[in-house]
């Protein structure tokens, strides 16, 4: 049995959303239930170590070896992690044209594998990797073995996981690390395809993201603080347009004031009780 209050909120998010389509954006909680890790705690606030900069992972060759000396040990659990049931079922929501786009702030992929098109990634992709000497990209998987056969001396090293997910590596082991070189120009200054804390989200991509927000008949958010300006600035365009915003999320976010509805729970608790409600 539901409880009340779970019955009310789906009644009314049902009756916001069922006219027409809306634009989803989802956050890091809509991938915690497939083990990636999120960087805030439920006030918003950024728990854990502070994740390198993008000027700091610039600037010298030494920042540039650490990350890769922990991002090789940390790949195979985002590698392996698996969609869950909300986004399964908002897969299923956009196949059936129930909501009109789908934007993330996720780096995981994890909406692709559960069978989303058209997905935008606001903060790009892990998957990927790109060259900022020649600006081609690589998949992620070839620069990991790569950096495995490069690196022989990290194999089966323990590296010990952080709380917030992060890998903490003796930094011995990191200052022999082969740092890997592009395989099309052979440059030396490769990064994850992902927006790093200090850098911008591509323009033609949040451009995207605004079309696809204006266009739609409200936005709903999932799983954000909505603490990033780039996701922030879509929820002002739908409110400044007179339209519904809506919020799952367990916690705080920096749009609460402007929300219509918000319901502090879980994404995968609810996005299967409100698709059935869609499908009635
Ligand atoms: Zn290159």
């Amino acid at each position: 049995m539901l409880d009340r209050l779970i019955h009310e909120q789906l009644d009314r998010l049902h009756q916001l959303m069922a006219d027409a389509p809306f634009a989803v954006l989802t956050g890091a909680g809509i991938s915690t239930p497939s083990g990636i890790p999120d960087y805030r705690d439920n006030q918003g606030v950024r728990r854990g170590r502070q994740p390198m900069m993008y000027q700091e992972f610039l600037s010298a060759p030494e920042s540039r070896r650490r990350y890769w000396a922990r991002a090789m040990l940390g790949w195979p659990r985002v590698r392996l992690a698996q969609p869950n049931v909300a986004h399964d079922t908002l897969a299923r929501l956009q196949g059936t044209r129930q909501i009109s786009g789908l934007i993330t702030q996720n780096v995981d992929t994890l909406h692709d594998q559960a069978g989303s098109h058209d997905v935008i990634e606001l903060h790009g992709s892990l998957h990927r990797v790109l060259c900022l000497d020649c600006g081609r990209r690589s998949e992620r998987d070839s620069i990991q073995r790569l950096m495995e056969t490069q690196n022989p001396y990290l194999a089966g090293v323990d590296a010990v996981q952080a709380p917030d997910g992060d890998t903490l590596l003796d930094p011995a082991f990191e200052a022999r690390f082969q740092v890997p070189n592009c395989p099309h120009c052979a440059g030396e200054r490769m990064k994850p395809d992902v927006v790093f804390f200090g850098e911008n989200v591509a323009q033609a991509t949040a451009a995207k993201a605004m079309v696809t927000v204006e266009r739609a008949a409200g936005l709903l958010v999932l799983g954000s603080s909505l603490m990033a300006y780039s996701a922030f600035r879509l929820c002002q365009a739908v409110v400044d347009q007179g339209k519904p915003l809506i919020a799952i999320n367990l916690g705080k976010t920096r749009a609460d004031e402007m929300l219509d509805l918000k319901i502090e729970g879980a994404c995968e608790q609810f996005l299967p009780l409100l698709a059935q409600r869609l499908n009635h």
